[in-house]
């Protein structure tokens, strides 16, 4: 059966700078070229300098067509439009799909960096997410015929505080979340959480607005914001070929998109007591993600015995084959602009630095 070995693909992208602070007259701490990321410290100008797959930038003038679509701006070749963070990574993902590869993609940055944006998008600026659910009902409209059938399914949840909650259920949360089990042969799951077939993109897009408005709506009852818990969706394609002796054989990909929770570390965003707690218990999962990384970049460079730390934290477990195991991965760093926000911002930039050295083993799924 084919496999490959292949290294986590990163790319960062910097959002433009918010009103708030086009009006304190912040500085841009970042420059890119090519591949390559440079950041610079306001209090001493000491540079350093980053390389990614990708280093996409978001021009600070970027202006609105009458649509409210952002205008793509041609003078700076790093520009990046959310067409072209598709084409570049969602395509990709897709094509996997088709060859029975499983894939990832997560989001990390701190709060308003700009995760949302590029995974899910607002309005008329579509993220990675639907563009590609589009992409591929429009792909397998192409690809109907009697020798195969294909099937999409669909489910979204949310871990806060080290639980998980169907996000399309509406029905209040159990209390302590949805149990994670083990399978011997496929890993942790979720038990009953809903994997909704569906058959073309509009249906995609509803379930996407209903986990969406779920997520928020429990994110004010908790008096948390959403940028506490983390978004996984994932999108189960298979194909089911027909033989000629009436016995079928299927090959199948899960795509599993992730926006992680905001980066930036409790102390920072000042919190105490009860909104402590939250905070520690997210960066639980937000925490571990990082001690897992570090371990696979670690193994990857040749260290032995190094133990992955997959079982201390929900997210981990749920996503361990995308961490290192059978699936292709890639990460967007999401960074901002602004001076006030260096320090967590070269603290995203290390982190992508390291997700990169880790190496996955995909394999096709094929039965
Ligand atoms: P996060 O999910 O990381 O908390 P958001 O994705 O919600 O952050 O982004 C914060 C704000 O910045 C939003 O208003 C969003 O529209 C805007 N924004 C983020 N990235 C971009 C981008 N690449 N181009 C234009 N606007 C962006
Ligand atoms: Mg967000």
């Amino acid at each position: 059966m084919p496999s490959s070995s292949d290294s986590v693909k990163v790319a960062v992208r910097v959002r433009p700078f918010n009103q708030r602070e086009k009006n304190a007259g912040s500085k841009c701490v970042l420059s890119m070229n090519g591949s390559t990321t440079v950041i610079t410290n306001p209090e001493n100008n000491d540079k350093k300098t980053f390389s990614f797959d990708h280093s996409y930038w978001s021009h600070d003038s970027s202006r609105e067509d009458e649509n409210g679509v952002f205008v793509p701006d041609s003078s700076n070749s790093n520009y990046a439009d959310q067409r072209r963070v598709f084409s570049d990574l969602g395509q990709g993902v897709l094509d996997n799909a088709w060859q029975g590869y499983n894939a990832a993609l997560f989001a990390y940055g701190q709060t308003g960096a700009g995760k949302s944006y590029s995974m899910i998008g607002y309005g008329p600026n579509k993220g990675i997410v639907p563009i590609t659910c589009e992409e591929l009902f429009k792909a397998i409209e192409d690809n109907q015929d009697k020798t195969k059938q294909l099937q999409v399914s669909f489910s979204m949840l949310e871990i806060y505080n080290e639980q998980v909650r169907d996000l399309l259920v509406k029905t209040k949360p159990q209390a302590g979340g949805l149990k994670i089990r083990q399978n011997p042969q496929t890993g942790f799951y979720v038990e009953g959480l809903k994997q909704v077939p569906v058959r073309d993109y509009n249906e995609i897009e509803k379930l996407m607005e209903q986990g969406t408005v779920n997520r928020t709506t429990a994110s004010t009852n908790m008096n948390a914001t959403s940028s506490r818990s983390h978004m996984v969706i994932t999108i189960r394609f298979a194909q089911v070929f027909k033989n000629a002796d009436g016995q079928s054989n299927t090959r199948s990909s899960d795509i599993n998109l992730v926006d992680l929770a905001g980066s930036e570390r409790a102390d920072s965003t000042g919190a105490t007591g009860d909104r402590l707690k939250e905070g520690s218990a997210i960066n639980q999962s937000l925490s571990t993600l990082g001690n897992v990384i570090s371990a696979l970049a670690d193994l990857a460079m040749g260290k032995k015995k190094v133990l992955v730390p997959y079982r201390d934290s929900v997210l981990t477990k749920l996503l361990q084959s995308a961490l290192g195991g059978n699936s292709r991965t890639i990460m967007i760093a999401a960074l901002s602009p602004a001076d006030i926000n260096y320090d967590e911002t070269l603290s995203t930039l290390r982190y992508a630095d390291r997700a990169k050295k880790i190496q996955n083993k995909a394999v096709v799924n094929e039965s």
